[in-house]
Order: C-alpha cells, then sequence, then structure tokens
C-alpha cells in the first residue's frame, strides 16, 4: 500500500473513491452499513464514487461553489458519508453537526460560520425552522427524507440525486484548500469552529496506518459520530484513503448489539472511546466471553482518560490489550500513543507519533523536567494542523507561543518519554468525550425565567469521566422544587445538546463570582467535592 498522496491532488473526496478504485479497489466493500436493526447493506468503493459524485453535481446544481460551507445536521446513515465526501470534491467546507444539537447549540454554529446550505431529515426541521430568521446566509435547505420538494430553498435530496449524473471530475485541489469544520467547545464565549485543510489527510493516513496498523485486508469500526473530529478523521479520512474496509452503525450503544457486531463482522481493529468500554465493563463477563472475539487484532481508545482498570479487565475477560490514543479537534489526527509493539503503561497516553513533537512547559514557557506536570504542547506545523478558528483568527493565534501550540490539556512526560494526561488547564468539562463548555449551559440556564444565576462545573463521574453539574440561584419570588429541576434539565438538554444536560443540580443562595463578576468555578467545584476553595482573597464581598 503505497503511503504518498500524489502532490497535485489533495481532495479528500477524490483520495476515499476515485483514487480507491483507479488502485483496484472498485468493487471492494467500503462500508458495510448496519441499521440500528442490524439490517446489512454492502458500499463498494464504486459506490462511494458514484453516490459522492452525485452529491458534488447536486450541490453544484442548486449554485454551491468552492469555499461555501456546507452543513450535515443528520443522524446516522450512509447518505451522511456520501453527503461529506460530494461537498469536499467541490471544495466547498463540509461541517458536520452531532444529531443531538439543539436550537442553541446549531444557532451558534450555522449562524457563527454562515453556512449556505444544510442538509437534515424532516423531522429536525422544526428546529432548524425555529432558528432560521436569525440564519440570514442559510438560502437551501435539503431534505434526506422527502419525496418532493417542499419550497424553493426547501429541497428533496432524492430528487435532486436522482437527476444528477455519477460522473464528477474532481478539480486538482491544493493541500490548503480548507476541508472540514468541527465546532469545538471553550470554557468561554461561543463554540469555535475548527478550520482543516485537505493537507490533514496525510497525517490522518498515515496514523491510520502506522498507529491503528489499518492494513488492505483489516475490517475497521469506528464507532464515533461523525459529528466529531474522530468520527471524519478516523470514521471517513484515514481508513478510506487507504482502502480499507469500513463498519458503520446506525444504533446507539448496546452491549449485545456490539459485541455481535464485533463477533458476526470479523472486525479486527475497533476504534471506541473509554466511557463505551466502562459500560461494557459492567455487563456479564461471561456474555463477553462467550462472544468469539478471535479475528479483532487490536482495540484503540480516544476522547478521554483511558483508566488502567479498563485495561486490566479488557486483558483479562476480552484477551486485549486496548490502546489509548491522544488527539482534539484542533490537532485533526492523533498525536500521543499506545500502539501495537510498544509496552503500553496501563493509565498512560503513550508516546508522540513520529514527527510529531510535544513539550511539556512551565508558566514561564521553560521545559518541565521528567515527571513535572505542565502545559501539553506541540511544536507547531503537522500536516493535520488545524488553520484558524472560523471569523475568531485572534484566538487561533493566542494559541501559539514561540513555536509551540498550548493544547490547554495538562500533563507529564516519564523518563521512558510516555506522557500521562492530568486534566484541563480550562473549565471545559469532557463528559463521555464530548467536550461542554460550562458558559453555554450557564447561558441557557439564564434563559429560563426562574434562573437569577448559574454556574456549571464538571466533576470526577465513574462511567463518563466527568458529569455536569448545575449550581443555580433563583430569582427571590421563586423556590425549588422538582419539577423546576426537571424544567431546567429539559431546557438545557433542548438548548444546547443531551450531552450537556446536567446530571445533578443544587440551589444555592448565590453564585459566587470573583470582583470582576467572573463565576468561580474552582470554588463550586470545591464545595461539590467538599474540599478547601482555597485563596477566596479576589471573590466578590
Ligand atoms: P475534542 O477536541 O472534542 O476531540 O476533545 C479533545 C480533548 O479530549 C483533549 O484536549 C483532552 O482533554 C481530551 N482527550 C482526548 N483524548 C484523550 C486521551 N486519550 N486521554 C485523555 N484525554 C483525552
Amino acid at each position: 500500500m503505497s503511503s504518498s498522496i500524489k502532490r497535485e491532488q489533495f481532495n479528500i473526496g477524490h483520495l476515499c473513491t476515485r483514487q480507491q478504485c483507479e488502485a483496484g479497489r472498485g468493487s471492494k466493500v467500503a462500508m458495510r452499513w448496519l441499521s440500528a436493526a442490524m439490517e446489512q447493506t454492502d458500499l463498494t468503493f464504486t459506490d462511494l464514487e458514484q453516490q459522492s459524485n452525485r452529491v458534488a453535481n447536486l450541490l453544484v446544481e442548486v449554485g454551491a461553489k468552492a469555499g461555501d460551507i456546507v452543513f450535515t445536521f443528520l443522524p446516522k446513515m450512509p447518505e451522511q458519508f456520501f453527503i461529506l465526501l460530494g461537498i469536499l470534491k467541490i471544495q466547498a467546507v463540509a461541517g458536520p453537526l452531532f444529531a443531538n444539537f439543539g436550537e442553541e447549540g446549531l444557532l451558534d454554529r450555522l449562524g457563527d460560520s454562515q453556512a449556505k446550505i444544510l442538509f437534515t431529515r424532516r423531522s429536525f426541521l422544526k428546529k432548524i425552522e425555529r432558528i432560521r430568521d436569525r440564519l440570514p446566509a442559510l438560502r437551501t435547505i435539503i431534505l434526506i427524507d422527502s419525496e418532493a420538494d417542499l419550497a424553493d430553498d426547501l429541497l428533496s435530496y432524492r430528487c435532486l440525486a436522482e437527476r444528477a449524473s455519477t460522473e464528477y471530475q474532481v478539480e486538482p485541489t491544493a493541500a490548503e484548500t480548507p476541508s472540514l469544520l468541527h465546532y469545538t467547545s471553550g470554557s468561554t464565549g461561543k463554540p469555535k469552529g475548527v478550520l482543516h485543510v485537505h493537507r490533514s489527510a496525510l497525517t490522518q493516513r498515515m496514523t491510520a496506518e502506522k498507529i491503528l496498523q489499518l492494513g488492505s485486508n483489516d475490517v475497521f469500526w469506528c464507532t464515533a459520530d461523525q459529528g466529531w473530529v474522530t468520527g471524519t478523521s478516523y470514521g471517513i479520512i484515514g481508513p478510506w484513503s487507504l482502502g480499507v474496509t469500513q463498519i458503520h452503525f446506525g444504533g446507539g450503544y448496546d452491549a449485545t448489539s456490539w459485541f455481535s457486531i464485533l463477533e458476526s463482522q470479523a472486525v479486527t481493529v475497533w476504534y471506541t472511546a473509554p466511557t463505551a468500554l466502562r459500560m461494557l465493563m459492567r455487563e456479564d463477563p461471561a456474555t463477553l466471553q462467550r462472544t468469539d472475539l478471535s479475528n479483532l487484532k487490536h482495540i484503540f481508545s480516544v476522547g478521554e482518560p483511558l483508566n488502567p482498570e479498563v485495561i486490566q479487565w479488557s486483558r483479562r475477560v476480552l484477551g486485549k490489550e486496548i490502546y489509548d490514543t491522544w488527539f482534539q479537534t484542533e490537532t485533526g489526527a492523533i498525536m500521543i500513543s499506545n500502539r501495537p509493539g510498544v509496552v503500553v503503561k496501563p493509565g498512560s497516553m503513550g508516546i508522540p507519533v513520529v514527527g510529531v513533537e510535544p513539550a511539556i512547559l512551565r508558566e514561564d514557557g521553560s521545559a518541565a523536567d521528567e515527571m513535572e506536570q505542565g502545559a501539553l504542547c506541540l511544536k507547531a506545523g503537522w500536516p493535520s494542523m488545524f488553520v484558524t478558528y472560523l471569523n475568531h483568527d485572534d484566538s487561533y493565534q493566542q494559541k501559539f507561543k514561540d513555536g509551540f501550540y498550548y493544547t490547554g490539556d495538562t500533563a507529564y512526560r516519564d523518563k521512558d518519554g510516555y506522557y500521562w494526561f492530568m486534566g484541563r488547564s480550562d473549565d471545559v468539562i469532557n463528559t463521555a468525550g464530548h467536550l461542554v463548555s460550562p458558559f453555554e449551559v450557564e447561558s441557557a440556564a439564564l434563559e429560563i425565567e426562574e434562573v437569577a444565576e448559574s454556574g456549571a462545573i464538571g466533576v470526577p463521574d465513574e462511567l463518563l469521566f466527568e458529569k455536569v453539574v448545575l449550581f443555580v440561584a433563583l430569582h427571590k419570588t421563586y423556590t425549588a422544587s422538582l419539577d423546576l429541576e426537571l424544567k431546567i434539565r429539559l431546557y438545557i438538554a433542548h438548548r444546547v445538546s443531551s450531552v450537556a444536560t446536567p446530571q445533578q443540580i443544587f440551589f444555592i443562595d448565590s453564585i459566587p463570582k470573583n470582583k470582576s463578576g467572573k463565576i468561580m468555578r474552582r470554588i463550586l467545584k470545591a464545595r461539590y467535592l467538599g474540599l478547601d476553595a482555597g485563596d477566596t482573597s479576589t471573590l466578590e464581598a
């Protein structure tokens, strides 16, 4: 398998489809689609090429141009893949949205990016219609499941696709051409659009080959949703640019279905997340041990710290090693990881990928000693590095200092060069591998009539790594109740996203703030954990 990409053609859509057909893999299964009810549909690389060509052509028909921002707001379904590849083929920017986003979550992303076209389904349309008047740039919505056009700007995917040719010649695409846009949450302000370019395929393909160790006979299953970076970097680009067969499953987490997929589909490499693995740990070991996993060579994990207990459980119950990998939306591809052939130290995220130069830096920018905790940074310039935060280049610039990108994580390096994750240096909450902004949760809570002040924090959770906890102070005329708690929960799920829903809500008299009015989340956290709040001298009187 060649690991070079033709210099003149960096187009990810082309690399994942046409190039595979030209390499003689046209009739090879690219995607085995399993519906939630486990019905199976096989799509070859030729199918993928033709379906994504149809999308490229239909986009041209509706007036889309290179550089336009086109979003998908879809559940897991085969069309998601055709659409994302088709968008990339015309050199427009593809923004996949997680299907559980609420109205505010959608508005923030579609509004900030000035998205022009959105692919969605009829049942999701209500959410979009409620915010449509605040999205002046959004000129066309394409409905995946409508038999006919519903209005001039509400078009039927089926009608458009039926008319569209299966032939499309992808223009030579430069490495620097923008490709994917994934929004990520920070601890302040609205989510920011992390913009990638087609060059990222170099690192995604290299890491799929060298870290995930995918080869032409593998059957790969990456459980991540396409709304998150893992779902595009390793649910699309890495494996398909190598011509590897992928399993994609339309259902959610379910131990029985998951184990049946691993067994019946003879999955050889599986990429999943610690929360899912911890959920599997709760299952009866006898059931798991009855599953034939003899085809499964490697399990990889990403998104949150992988606890040593999970590694020990997998060795004991599944007879498999789990390799932790670390990366972020901004890095586009795995940067630090464990891998087959390198000794795993349970609890460590492993060693750097070839060509990646991490550094642990102190606050003054000097290099930390071995075992000394500091800011986890990366020497800027790896091929899959993001190129900006869309419309927020100032925030992008602030992430770099003296040639290093500051990841926002803290870590240390041991004497053998292994990296150990310690936490975030900001207040961002990582729940089941999803980053949740406390600011977004607090802002949504403030929209509720009864709520005067709110403060959101992440606290340790055995299953989810962290869970969202919300502190609320009510306006004087209201009193706390279970009904109100439920109302707040539902409202946040509906406005922001189901993953942002607080698992616990505490009603308190006032939210601690410093003299400039900033919420002191550190104090809320200490209060929750029953710890000393430390220095409170800057607290509001
Ligand atoms: P995202 O940008 O949403 O993919 O989230 C990236 C963040 O998730 C990282 O900055 C880490 O805080 C966390 N993360 C990802 N992978 C790992 C890992 N293997 N171990 C610990 N934290 C991780």
